[in-house]
């Protein structure tokens, strides 16, 4: 194993103690605003729904969209500024593409 396999692996692990992620795909990561109201901010997707799903919904002009870039109480663990939006984005591309790599050739198995 590479030391990438193995930083891969521990951090599988720990995601998976969360009650939610415990079985199926790891969740992917996304882009979020943060306290510099700009997509600076990197974090899990929220798979919350009904009564948890605290994400406020906002019509824009082109109806109601749930706040998919936002960060709230029902968010998981962890969120992280990265102090740019480019660095952000790239962040959250780097890990979604190692993530589905891995998901793909381990067969999706954990
Ligand atoms: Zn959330």
């Amino acid at each position: 194993m590479s030391a990438l396999d193995d930083a891969r692996a521990a951090w599988a692990a720990q995601l998976r103690m969360d009650p939610s992620v415990v079985d199926g795909p790891l969740p992917a990561w996304r882009a979020v605003f943060t306290d510099s109201e700009s997509l600076t901010g990197v974090a899990l997707v929220c798979t919350a729904e009904g009564i948890d799903d605290e994400h406020s919904v906002l019509d824009l002009g082109s109806g109601p969209e749930r706040d998919e870039q936002g960060v709230y109480g029902c968010c998981p663990w962890p969120q992280f500024e990265a102090g740019s939006e480019v660095f952000a984005a790239y962040l959250v591309e780097l890990l979604n593409a190692d993530q589905e790599q891995s998901a793909t050739s381990s067969g999706g198995q954990r």
